[in-house]
C-alpha cells in the first residue's frame, strides 16, 4: 500500500511479513533465527515489490504444443546490498530470483564531513539499464541511501528500487528530497530515530544482530 504521507513509499502489510518482524523486532530473538528472518522476509519483500515488472511474450513448446508465455523483460536484476547489513536480505531475494547479479556498495561517515563515502563500489560491467534493487535492513536517517543511490546513478543506473525492512520518517523524507524517483519498499514505517540515530522502536542494529557481534 502506498504510503498516504510519503508517495515515494510502499509499506509491505502482508500478514506474513508483519509476523517475521514481530518476531525479529524481539530483543529475545537469536541470531540464528534472527538471519533466517531476514532472510525470509527479504523473500516476501522481494514478490511484491516485483509485482509490476513488465513482462514479454517468449514462444515455447510444451510437450504437447507450441505456446507463446510470458517472461520477465529486459536484463536480469541486479541485488545492490549496502555492507554490511544489506548482505542478510541476499539470499532470500536469490531464492525467487535465482538469476539475480549481484553487486555491493560499502559506505563509511568521513569524520569531518560527516558525509557518507563510498570505500566500496562493485556492480556488473556495462550493464547500466538494469533494474537494481538497493538492499538495507535499516532506512534510519537515509544518509547510506542517498549515497548508494547517488553511486549508482554515477554508474549510469536508472531503475533504481531500495528494499529495507524499517524505515524511519527521516529516511524516507531525505530519500524523497533526494531522488524522488526511488522507489522505497518496507516492512514498516516506525516513529523515529533517537538520539545516536537508531530508529524507534526498531530492531537494534541489524548489522550486529544478524551477524552476532553486538553485545550478547
Ligand atoms: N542501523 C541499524 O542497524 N539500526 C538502526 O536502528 C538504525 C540504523
Amino acid at each position: 500500500m502506498q504510503h498516504p504521507e510519503f508517495p515515494n513509499l510502499t509499506v509491505l502489510d502482508h500478514p506474513l511479513i508483519q509476523h517475521k518482524l514481530t518476531i525479529l523486532r524481539d530483543r529475545r530473538t537469536a541470531t540464528r533465527d534472527f538471519k533466517l528472518l531476514v532472510s525470509e522476509i527479504a523473500t516476501l519483500m522481494a514478490y511484491e515489490a516485483t509485482k509490476d515488472l513488465p513482462l514479454e511474450p517468449v514462444e515455447i513448446e510444451t510437450p504437447l504444443e507450441r505456446m507463446r508465455g510470458a517472461q520477465v523483460a529486459g536484463k536480469k536484476l541486479t541485488l545492490v546490498p549496502i555492507l554490511r547489513a544489506g548482505l542478510g536480505m541476499v539470499d532470500g531475494i536469490a531464492a525467487l530470483i535465482p538469476s539475480a547479479r549481484v553487486g555491493h556498495i560499502g559506505l563509511y561517515r568521513d569524520h569531518d564531513t560527516l558525509n557518507p563515502v563510498d570505500y566500496y563500489f562493485k556492480i556488473p560491467a556495462g550493464e547500466q539499464d538494469r533494474a537494481f534493487f538497493v538492499l538495507d535492513p535499516m532506512l534510519a536517517t537515509g544518509g547510506s541511501a542517498v549515497a548508494a543511490t547517488a553511486a549508482l546513478q554515477r554508474a549510469g543506473a536508472r531503475r533504481i528500487r531500495f528494499l529495507c525492512l524499517v524505515a524511519a520518517p527521516e529516511g524516507v523524507r531525505n530519500m524523497l528530497a533526494h531522488h524522488p524517483e526511488v522507489s522505497l519498499y518496507a516492512a514498516a514505517l516506525d516513529r523515529g530515530l533517537d538520539a545516536r540515530g537508531y530508529i524507534l522502536p526498531g530492531l537494534g542494529d541489524a548489522g550486529d544482530r544478524l551477524f552476532g557481534t553486538g553485545r550478547q
